[in-house]
């Protein structure tokens, strides 16, 4: 049966056996998890980082950007997740999930070649500033 709601429940780690309707949710470990909102009984876990997923509490409400896409099910779910409501989105076509497969995967690359631009750059002017001080 197709969930029409997640109730998020905060949790420190996320019970092996997940019940079906709720968005269990480990800030602590940064990730959130539910069974598939289709009722397929998969577990679709989706970790809270940067590149990946953002959860937003307000009031209570649970909201998770972007969509879930579950892409790798057979099911191949996709919904959002707005306020504690599932919205259901269009199924994709072979075509189009590969090519959020793809995005998604450039998106992290991206992320983290940024993060090593500015570590070396932060790096070259510590150096930088090490060696003004000593002039
Ligand atoms: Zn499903």
């Amino acid at each position: 049966m197709r969930q029409t709601s997640l109730v998020p429940e905060f949790v420190v780690t996320v019970p092996e056996k997940l019940e079906p309707g709720k968005l269990y949710v480990s800030t602590r470990f940064r990730t959130a998890s539910h069974l598939c909102a289709c009722g397929c009984g998969n577990k679709v876990v989706t970790p809270l980082k940067p590149a990946k997923w953002h959860l937003t509490v307000e009031n209570g409400l649970v909201s998770l950007s972007p969509s879930i896409g579950s892409w790798q099910l057979p099911c191949k779910s996709h919904y959002w997740i707005t306020k504690n409501k599932v919205v259901w989105s269009r199924v994709f076509s072979e075509d189009e999930i590969k090519e959020v497969l793809e995005r998604d995967a450039k998106d992290l690359h991206d992320y983290y070649a940024d993060r090593q631009a500015s570590r070396a750059k932060r790096k070259i002017l510590a150096r930088l500033w090490a060696w003004l001080r000593h002039k």
